[in-house]
């Protein structure tokens, strides 16, 4: 979101990740997994140090990468992960064994619409990461909102879709679609009474939603 010069000048002050994680976002440029953005899966596991997340549930697996991420920032905390799709379920499994965080990982196979009864099991949860089928990001918090702790957080992905909510003229009707869907989405989270959100241009857009407190 920032102009490329700075852009490229913050990534190049990034650490390099370890040889697993390099390999894993090798695999997914190769096979164009969507894996989230660099300086936008910096800027989560700062929040989540900063929050100390020990309980997360991550909607959208692909090959583990974030999870691995996740596991590998915050060495106490255990990270409960649902993925639908079977060749990524199969690499993720791969690359999570591969590496020294598979205790701290459970995958949960499935529609993370339609696997609420085994992600209730392990609730609750410090933090929902939600990063899986756009069209469906209001499903996925409605659904799994119950499950966060009072002073829980939950960060969703993408809600920039490359610039494109900011857009009058889209071509192509499928994309129209998905950006008026995220665009309602961060309407409705941002005027939603049990959260103060706020939406950062950072990666492809980060919205940071914190619970105001006590359920009624
Ligand atoms: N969080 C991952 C990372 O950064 O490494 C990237 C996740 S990728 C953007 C989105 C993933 O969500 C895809 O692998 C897709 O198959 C999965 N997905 C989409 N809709 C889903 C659903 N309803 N249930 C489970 N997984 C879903």
């Amino acid at each position: 979101m920032l102009n490329e010069k700075l852009h490229s000048y913050i990534e190049g002050l990034i650490s390099e990740r370890n040889p697993l994680l390099t390999e894993m976002e090798n695999y997914a440029s190769v096979h164009h997994v969507p894996i989230m953005e660099l300086s936008g899966i910096e800027t989560m596991l700062q929040l989540l140090r900063i929050h100390r997340s020990d309980r997360i549930l991550e909607v959208g697996t692909a090959i583990g990468y974030s999870a691995l991420r996740m596991a590998n920032a915050l060495p106490h905390a255990h990270i409960v992960t649902i993925e639908r799709d079977l060749e990524r379920i199969e690499a993720a499994e791969q690359f999570i064994q591969r590496s020294e965080h598979s205790h701290q990982i459970t995958l949960i196979k499935g529609d993370a619409l339609e696997v609420e009864d085994i992600v209730k099991e392990h609730a609750l949860f410090d933090a929902i990461f939600i990063d899986a089928a756009k069209g469906q990001y209001k499903k996925f918090f409605e659904m799994y909102a119950k499950y966060l702790k009072d002073d829980g957080m939950i960060i969703t992905d993408n809600v920039l879709f490359k610039g494109l909510v900011a857009e009058q003229e889209i071509e192509t009707k499928r994309i129209r679609n998905l950006v008026k869907k995220i665009d309602e989405f961060n309407h409705w989270l941002m005027s939603h009474p049990d959260y103060d959100s706020v939406i950062l241009p950072v990666g492809d857009g980060v919205a940071i939603s914190k619970r105001r407190g006590e359920r009624k």
